[in-house]
């Protein structure tokens, strides 16, 4: 299992990756201020799928830890699904349902504020999950294959 740290530091490799998609994004999906802005949604996206919204909240994790005072929301989340589970290291699906998990909290307190719902960014929103996503991917991807290391080291001893 690699820790939080080198998942970060694997992450952040990855990074040059993101920035071309992005760049990628801007220049095909649209040119211009927009695509700008959705570039920067993905790269938003990936920050927070690598510090915040990792698959890792399902422990006590970095990325749990970062939420500082508002921890106490992954709490439920954390007694719901084991760690590393399909329901928070599945791809896609670990990133669809926590989300989903954190509207939960969020569309309360987004009312309580008086926010209007932000139905007009759905594409904003979008691009922000599959950067997100893609942070996962990179995460789970490094689980497997350290988990694989692991394995095979201890077979040749
Ligand atoms: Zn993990």
């Amino acid at each position: 299992m690699s820790s939080g740290r080198q998942h970060e530091r694997i992450n952040k490799g990855f990074l040059f990756v993101v920035i071309t998609l992005s760049f990628l994004l801007s220049l095909f999906i649209h040119y211009g201020t927009e695509g700008a802005i959705l570039a920067g949604c993905f790269m938003f996206g990936y920050g927070a799928g690598t510090y915040y919204l990792s698959p890792d909240l399902d422990v006590r994790s970095r990325p749990y830890k970062r939420w500082g005072p508002f921890r106490f929301i992954w709490i439920p989340y954390q007694t719901m699904f084991t760690h590393r589970s399909f329901w928070t290291h599945g791809i896609l699906l670990g990133d669809l349902i926590r989300f989903l998990y954190l509207l939960l909290w969020l569309f309360p307190l987004w009312g309580m504020l008086g926010f209007p719902l932000p139905t007009s960014y759905k594409r904003e929103i979008l691009v922000f999950f599959s950067g997100t996503s893609l942070a996962s991917v990179v995460h789970i991807l490094t689980d497997h294959s350290s988990s694989f290391l692991k394995k095979r080291k201890k077979r040749r001893k």
